[in-house]
């Protein structure tokens, strides 16, 4: 009993201090709520801005790339012949030829001209140990007759990094001798190597 009276004192005591001051606490308390929205908004709106002005990200201009020699010192055997026909005499016909044939009298080391990933490696009688380099969305590099091959599909390889030796591997270029067939692709179209390397055609 002593208890419930007490309670109902303070209850009382509790009523009456609301009576008198129950509008203030509720004003404080509005008050108090506006300023955490206006604050809590004006510091999301503070990080939008921070956001808007941050520096857009440089577009990337695959157009840009660049290409080293595949092989050190190397000289044009065989050019990138589409409009006319040479004499092949591995073949014993007259044909195009798709890229270019390259020795070096320094290295067998072929490279890779520029960084990329390995999107196929393969062996076929025409062409021999086939490396395929995929450099971004417009750029493709194909390495032929090559073997000791040190890279694999899906390997990430950086620019100058050895991909395997020159060699006679391409049957129709056999008579070639140890060489590096080299062609370029951009947008799977052909493009004269000769044009993207520091190199003078034969
Ligand atoms: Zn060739």
């Amino acid at each position: 009993m002593e208890n419930n009276i007490k309670i109902n004192k303070r209850g009382e005591k509790f009523l009456n201090f609301m009576k008198k001051y129950g509008y203030y606490i509720l004003a404080a308390l509005v008050i108090v709520a506006i300023t955490l929205a206006v604050v809590l908004s004006t510091t999301s709106r503070g990080t939008d801005l921070n956001i808007d002005t941050q520096e857009p990200s440089k577009p990337v201009d695959a157009y840009a790339l660049t290409f080293d020699l595949p092989l050190a010192d190397c000289s044009v055997v065989i050019g990138h012949i589409l409009d006319d026909v040479i004499y092949n005499e591995s073949t014993g016909w007259f044909e195009t030829h798709h890229g270019l044939d390259l020795v070096s009298e320094t290295s067998n080391d072929v490279l890779a001209a520029a960084e990329g990933t390995v999107e196929e490696v393969y062996t076929s009688e025409s062409e021999g140990t086939v490396v395929v380099i995929k450099h971004n969305d417009v750029y493709t590099s194909k390495y032929a007759s090559l073997s000791d091959v040190t890279v694999k599909v899906g390997d990430t390889v950086t620019r100058g990094q050895k991909i395997g030796i020159t060699s006679t591997s391409a049957s129709y270029e056999v008579k070639t001798g140890a060489h590096l067939h080299f062609q370029l692709f951009m947008d799977e179209n052909e493009v004269n190597p000769a044009d993207y390397l520091n190199i003078e055609e034969k």
